[in-house]
């Protein structure tokens, strides 16, 4: 007879532990049990208390875990905040408003905002520092330029997933469509994209910009009936942003261009003040 192969050694606990550990999700205890443990030791922490410690550490990991995680789902182009938004170039916008938007309150009452401007003005910057606070706070967001949901939706009308679109779009708490106006829709286009506004309205919140005043969203919509029923829907409860101004990036490349000191920007492209034409100094 054979002896039997010897028991295969335990596992040590702390592999044990960081198994069990990532079962349970908790990727923050794993990391830094044993650096809390030396802290705890170091300064006479009873286990109720360490445990507490390395609890809190979890809970803010995991807090910034699910800001990140709305960040990437929102698909934002960039990613901007109002602590880069300069409130003077642009006096016409409601500062104390856009403060108080950005506290999330109009999501929770389903309230919809809409930005209107000509280019440049900051719009995007301010659609995407609201759709940031938004995932800050706990809130689903979802960033489409205008063309692009339609192209979307028009996509998934072909492919047969429509009502799955459709549902997704109407259950994020915050959408936000941008760019309406600068492309006229097809009327297939117009009415897809209606659909999204009437299914949400009231149940969340759309954030809309557009560098056309109410009376030209028509040409957009190619349908007066049209413009008028998602008009009606859209400014039920709803905040209006007025950006109406010079072009930030214009006024920018005015200021470098007079700032003829600075020979590193020289070589930027730059837009004549009186026309606005772009040219690149030599
Ligand atoms: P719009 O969408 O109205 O055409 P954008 O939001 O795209 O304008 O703004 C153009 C550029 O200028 C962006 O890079 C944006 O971050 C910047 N910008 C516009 N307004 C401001 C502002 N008031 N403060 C800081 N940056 C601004
Ligand atoms: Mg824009």
């Amino acid at each position: 007879m054979t002896a039997a192969a010897p028991a295969a050694s335990p596992a040590p606990p702390q592999v044990l532990l960081a198994h069990h550990l990532r079962q349970l999700k908790l990727p923050t205890f794993v990391r830094e049990y044993e650096k809390v443990a030396a802290e705890a030791a170091r300064e006479g922490l009873d286990h109720v208390r360490f445990l507490l410690r390395l609890a809190e550490l979890e809970l803010i990991d995991r807090e910034r875990r699910m800001v990140e995680r709305r960040i990437r789902a929102a698909r934002f182009p960039a990613v901007k905040s109002f602590d880069t938004f300069d409130f003077t170039a642009i006096p016409s916008l409601n500062k104390p408003l856009v403060l108080e938007l950005a506290r999330c309150e109009y999501i929770v009452a389903h309230d919809n905002v809409i930005a209107l401007g000509n280019s440049g003005t900051g719009k995007t910057h301010a659609g995407l520092a609201l759709g940031l606070a938004a995932c800050q706070r706990g809130f689903s967001v979802a960033f489409f330029t205008a063309a692009g949901l339609v192209h979307q939706l028009m996509e998934a009308r072909d492919e047969r997933r429509l009502l799955k679109l459709q549902a997704q779009l109407a259950a994020v708490k915050l959408l936000i469509v941008d760019e309406l106006g600068y492309v006229p829709l097809s009327q297939t286009g117009a009415e897809l994209l209606f659909e999204i506004f009437s299914q949400r309205h009231e149940h969340g919140s759309t954030i809309v910009t557009s560098n056309l005043p109410f009376e030209e969203w028509t040409s957009v919509f190619g349908n007066q009936r049209l413009t008028g029923a998602l008009l009606d829907r859209l400014t039920h409860h709803v905040h209006i942003l007025e950006l109406n101004g010079e072009s930030y990036r214009l006024k920018q490349s005015k200021a470098r261009r007079r700032c003829a000191t600075q020979p590193a920007d020289e070589a930027a492209p730059a837009a004549d003040p009186e026309t606005g034409e772009i040219t690149t100094a030599s």
